[in-house]
């Protein structure tokens, strides 16, 4: 995804200046773990932070993007700085990476200043992959750092949340999401829809621009309204919803009942919500809880 902004964003200033200071004053911990939306923009942040530790001429806080470091390993990035993820059809992080991660680490930096790796949706490491990662963390190398990235925390191992300092990456407010999405999107969309859409997470609303997804989330929720109110068959919705796909249909459901429960426990009307949005509240028979009558 080409930005025209690089890390730390507009929302990510204050995790990035915490960061900051633990690298100046050489108290890095061995492991973090940044926990926060889908779409907040977490693996950016920390390949931008890793990038910056490995920069030989920082502006400041930031990579420099010139220096030798700053390009060694061109698109693929700095060859110390180790990207582990879901591998293409698979559903899990398996042990396999977890090994090949621990051998490379025992090896010396091509650089000479450190490791760092990046584990992204950290919560599908298997059991055995989480455990291989456990005897890592249990005895770290000298200058090796792990960033554990994860919109789902709890889905981890208490075991190894212990052995991170937590970083929390907030949600922008609508406003500063907005912002931030007018310089990425063309004057044709409306960076409020998306901005709504993807509950005010700016990656996710750019994702959703950029690959259509907020006409099709449009589309399935406007044949789930007509169905719940008759005006549409359970086989055209199931039609639609393997045409547009499992994952994201699971997804658009994921993100509504999301900001459903949101608009529930904040006891926010629901003006801002889009309109089939809106509808499904009254379907779901959401009402704001008359919580002054008890007390
Ligand atoms: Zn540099």
């Amino acid at each position: 995804m080409k930005l025209k902004e690089q890390p730390p964003f507009p929302w990510q200033k204050t995790l990035w200046s915490n960061l900051y200071s633990q690298f100046q004053s050489q108290q890095l911990a061995h492991a973090y773990l940044i926990s926060g939306s889908r779409g907040t923009g977490k693996n950016l942040f920390a390949n931008a932070f890793a990038k910056f530790v490995m920069c030989l001429l920082p502006n400041k806080d930031v990579a420099c993007g010139k220096c030798k470091n700053c390009l060694l390993g061109g698109e693929s990035g700095h060859p110390d700085i180790i990207k582990i993820l879901v591998e293409e059809g698979s559903r899990d992080i398996k042990i396999e990476q977890i090994r090949s991660l621990s051998d490379s680490l025992m090896q010396t930096s091509q650089g000479g200043r450190a490791k760092i790796t990046l584990i992204a949706d950290a919560h599908h490491m298997n059991t055995a992959a989480a455990n291989a990662l456990l005897k890592t963390l249990e005895e770290p190398t000298s200058s090796t750092y792990i960033f554990l990235l994860s919109h789902l925390p709890g889905s981890l191992p208490a075991t190894i949340r212990s052995r991170c300092q937590k970083l929390i990456m907030p949600t922008p407010s609508n406003i500063e999401a907005v912002d931030w999405l007018k310089q990425q999107i063309t004057d044709q969309e409306d960076p409020q829809s998306l901005a709504i859409a993807a509950g005010n997470c700016p990656l996710l609303a750019l994702d959703l621009a950029r690959s259509g997804g907020l006409d099709n989330q449009q589309q399935f929720l406007q044949k789930l309204t007509q169905l719940t109110s008759g005006k549409t068959s359970i086989q055209a919705t199931v039609g639609l919803a393997t045409k547009l796909g499992e994952t994201e249909v699971i997804g658009y459901l994921r993100e509504v009942s999301t900001m459903l429960i949101k608009h529930l426990l904040i006891n926010q009307q629901p003006s801002e919500i889009e309109s089939h949005q809106a509808i499904l509240l009254e379907l779901f028979r959401v009402k704001r809880w008359p919580i002054n009558k008890y007390y």
